[in-house]
């Protein structure tokens, strides 16, 4: 959670109501520093136009203070920003004629995360766009060690 204040050693505080610790372009964006193409804005979300797009018409859904990743996210940010996803991939059917959406969300540079502020990618998705995703899918070795790791990931779930 990052809070919208700086405090001085001396107890001063000084609230800024879009401070958060990771600046960066997204922050920017939110802040009218640098340009973007905004689709959609409310209070708490901006939905603009990715620069570099998959599919054109790629669509970039951020919560306006920074999160980062997704499991430190409060529920209720993440529950507005999939919905906005949602309304975003409806209106990318009806007012582009797309006709499919990926809706992606990368954690970590490991997942290709490039900006360290929660967002999801609402991409179009065309009959023959020419895209195609490097599903490169794997098989496990044995059917123990699906459920050795199956196993691990229910040690690792929380409330
Ligand atoms: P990720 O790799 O999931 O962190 O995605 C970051 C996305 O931000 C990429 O798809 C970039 O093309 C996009 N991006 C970076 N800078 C800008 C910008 N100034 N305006 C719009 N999109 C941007």
């Amino acid at each position: 959670m990052h809070e919208g204040a700086f405090f001085f050693s001396n107890g001063w505080k000084i609230l800024s109501p879009r401070y958060t610790p990771c600046m960066n372009i997204f922050e920017k964006i939110v802040n009218r520093e640098i340009p973007a193409t905004i689709v959609y804005e409310d209070e708490d979300t901006l939905a603009f136009m990715d620069i570099s797009p998959i599919i054109k018409g790629h669509t970039l859904v951020i919560p306006k203070t920074c999160y980062d990743p997704v499991t430190e996210t409060p529920d209720e940010v993440l529950t507005k920003l999939i919905l906005l996803a949602k309304r975003i991939a409806a209106a990318q059917m009806k007012g582009l004629g797309a006709d499919g959406v990926n809706i992606i969300q990368n954690n970590g540079a490991a997942a290709g995360q490039e900006v360290p502020h929660l967002h999801i990618h609402v991409i179009p998705r065309f009959e023959g766009d020419g895209h195609h995703w490097n599903w490169n899918s794997k098989s496990y070795d044995s059917a123990d060690e699906m459920e050795q790791l199956a196993g691990k990931i229910r040690g690792g779930l929380t409330e």
